[in-house]
């Protein structure tokens, strides 16, 4: 599942042979199509499709780090978690994005996504556990899936969206928008924090990893006039932090390391201000340039190619479409009005995904050098 190619076979099957073709088909004839979309349930094929585009978009917007090492070492954090979970056996895989912005985001199945800046704002191992858990209960508990219900399909009917391939590709795009948005519900965020340091508890870790980065992040922000970046509409930060202690004592959660040796071995990014973060046009799509490489090592996204109808929707949710948004330009810094440094920053130049193979055994391994469960 980590090809490139795979990924947008698993579309063309999706679009030309599977259940959900036969239910779109169902929504060309116009009536009660968002409450048919609500209704909808996805296979664990629609899902893994789905999920698929919307880390592509991601890592088109961003750009990957082309480190195998950093992305093996993350991918064996995030695996010790994932085992505690309800759903080891997803295909996960984890992604570090080449951009100075502090976020990360989960897209269905398994993707989960992080920023060098993030890795680079991280002081030890159990706040990247805590991060990466957050983001693995968004998956776990469908989250994404639930959002894309929510907020985009009630406007659905409204959209002119048609054939299969059309209408996945305007739900990976109505996901990603929200994902970038950060459009989860507030009881959500909620369940991802305390599920999540429950999770990284049981791994051994300090269950504090993720209230201590988010004490990091606030006074990242606290210059800032609006909220930003990773969870930017989320509760108030002390509020969140004072339920997340709450949590840890109530729940009695016992994990107590911090693996802070390995982590700064295996990390050496350095975080950039909010201020220096050069950022892009809100809304842009595309590759922006930058560090990690010099080539796309994919074709563009098959939203460029999307038959243009009129009034097809995805113009409406990426603010912006067709051609004009292919190029994106640098168009200032941190500071640059209207624009959110952590998400509107320029991202690198090679989307391709970083392949890692991680066996069970290594897993073991890992957790034994870090004294982990
Ligand atoms: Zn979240």
């Amino acid at each position: 599942m980590k090809v490139p190619s795979l990924f947008l076979c698993a579309l063309v099957t999706l679009g030309l042979a599977s259940p959900a073709a036969a239910q779109f088909g169902l929504l060309e004839q116009g009536a009660k199509r968002a409450k048919q979309i609500n209704d909808f349930r996805w296979t664990d094929e629609e899902k893994a499709a789905l999920g698929a585009r919307v880390s592509e978009l991601v890592r088109q917007r961003y750009g990957v780090v082309q480190d195998p090492a950093v992305h093996k070492y993350v991918t064996l954090v995030g695996r010790t978690i994932t085992e505690k979970t309800a759903k080891p056996g997803l295909p996960w895989t984890f992604i570090v994005l080449d951009t100075d912005a502090v976020n990360a985001f989960a897209a269905p199945h398994g993707y989960v996504h992080i920023t060098r800046g993030a890795l680079a704002l991280m002081k030890n191992e159990a706040e990247l556990a805590g991060v990466l858990s957050h983001e693995i209960v968004h998956v776990t508990e469908e989250h994404t899936i639930d959002t894309l219900k929510k907020n985009t399909l009630k406007s659905a009917a409204a959209e002119e969206v048609s054939g299969g391939n059309a209408l996945i590709e305007f739900l990976a795009n109505a996901a990603y928008n929200n994902i970038l948005d950060n459009a989860y519900s507030r009881g959500d965020e909620g369940s991802a924090d305390t599920l999540g340091i429950a999770l990284i508890s049981k791994a051994g870790y300090a269950p504090q990893g993720l209230g201590s980065f988010l004490g990091t992040l606030a006074e990242r922000n606290k210059s800032a006039t609006e909220k930003r970046g990773l969870f930017s509409s989320h509760p108030e930060m002390q509020a969140r932090q004072d339920k997340l202690t709450a949590t840890i004592t109530k729940e009695k959660l016992a994990g107590t390391q911090l693996v802070e040796a390995r982590y700064k071995s295996s990390i050496s990014y350095k975080p950039v201000p909010q201020s220096q973060i050069a950022t892009v046009a809100a809304g842009t799509k595309g590759l922006a340039g930058g560090s990690g490489g010099s080539k796309s090592a994919e074709p563009a996204p098959a939203k460029e190619e999307a038959p243009k109808k009129k009034g097809f929707g995805l113009s409406k949710l990426t603010g912006g479409g067709g051609s004009e948004t292919k190029s994106a330009q640098v168009v200032g810094s941190g500071g640059a009005r209207g624009l959110d440094p952590e998400k509107d920053a320029k991202g690198g130049g090679n989307p391709a995904v970083v392949a890692v193979k991680v066996t069970p055994a290594d897993v073991q391994a890992f957790k034994k050098a870090g004294q982990l469960t």
